[in-house]
């Protein structure tokens, strides 16, 4: 599944790092020593990955022993094609758009946790720390921790009663005990599984002349539940409702164009039908909760904007303007 749904499966070629991580190290050349050296704590950060990765930045922190030396040469492995191979990881995920966003754009290899040297350089070439990503989650990620406010009171691990109480008057519903809560960080595409595409729903406001604009998503009902606030945090730390707006202004403006190409008759019936069939391709190519395919959902219950498209229907079609000769 892809788009922004967090349910992107981890790659199985690509899975067994530690498998990899110990060939290299047999391997001659610098980075390898660090990782024979460090291939114990690295081992035991992995295990840990998984269960605690929304912890990292007090479960996973930078062991000590690891040298700033030490730590430039681990995440020096990430480049080497020994370790990582992006086109497998893009092809085994069977990627059809932005797993952060949802937007199809050239796809690069994210580090969900920073591989920097400060932070987590044994996790550079980890996979699970791996996402294919567009650039501009990339950019609008940065470098920076995906949970800055890791001490905030929702990422307590074990609530006990005092803090329960606090955490449930902050999310507005009850929640039992013990329950890991994190929803300020982005949304991580291998694990969140909580998020589900049919869940996703997008609205926007309409003007007779530019049709539909400033796309505003939400997940699920009304009711806060943890990975409403989860995915609202991540919408807003990528910017995802910004860039998005582009998206469905170019796909609104062709799709005139792609209704007189396919034969549309200009009433509401028809070309509310087409727009649904359109839908379904759009899921098809770019995925259940990509920003396309969440627009064509969106404007097929949309009276107001299937009207006007009938309405640029009923105009004569537009002709190559013809120099006059006199
Ligand atoms: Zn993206």
């Amino acid at each position: 599944m892809t788009g922004i749904t967090g349910q992107l499966p981890c790659p199985p070629e690509n899975s067994d790092a530690i498998t990899r991580m110990i060939a290299y190290s047999k391997k001659a050349g610098e980075g390898s020593a660090a990782a024979r050296k460090h291939l114990e704590w690295i081992k035991k950060s992995y295990s840990r990955y998984d269960a605690d990765f929304q912890f990292a930045g007090t479960r996973l922190k930078r062991s000590a022993s690891v040298t700033d030396n030490d730590a430039a040469l681990l995440n020096g492995m990430y480049g080497r094609t020994s370790l990582v191979d992006a086109k497998s990881m893009r092809k085994g995920a069977k990627l059809k758009s932005c797993p952060y966003c949802g937007i199809t754009n050239g796809i690069t290899l994210d580090h969900y946790l920073p591989q920097n040297a400060a932070d987590f350089p044994h996790l550079s070439a980890y996979p699970m720390n791996l996402v294919p990503s567009c650039s501009d989650c990339q950019q609008e990620k940065g470098t920076l921790h995906p949970n800055k406010e890791i001490r905030h009171i929702l990422f307590i691990k074990r609530a006990t009663p005092d803090r329960a109480r606090a955490v449930r008057a902050s999310l507005g519903q009850g929640r039992a005990k013990g329950v890991v809560l994190n929803a300020q960080r982005v949304i991580h595409p291998y694990i969140d599984r909580g998020i589900h595409p049919s869940s996703i729903r997008m609205r926007f406001s309409i003007d007779p002349l530019a049709g539909p604009h400033s796309p505003r998503l939400s997940y699920g009902d009304r009711k806060l539940t943890r990975d409403a606030v989860l995915f609202l945090n991540h919408l807003r730390k990528l910017a995802i409702e910004s860039r998005a707006e582009g998206v469905i202004q170019t796909l609104w403006g062709n799709l005139p164009l792609i209704l007189r190409e396919l034969r549309t008759p200009p009433d509401s019936d028809s070309v509310s039908d087409e727009i649904r069939r359109l839908c379904v391709t759009y899921k098809h190519n770019c995925g259940e909760a990509s920003v396309p395919a969440l627009f064509f959902k969106a404007l097929s219950g949309c009276a107001e904007c299937i009207d006007i498209l009938c309405r640029k229907l009923r105009e004569p079609e537009p002709t190559l303007s013809r120099v006059r000769v006199r």
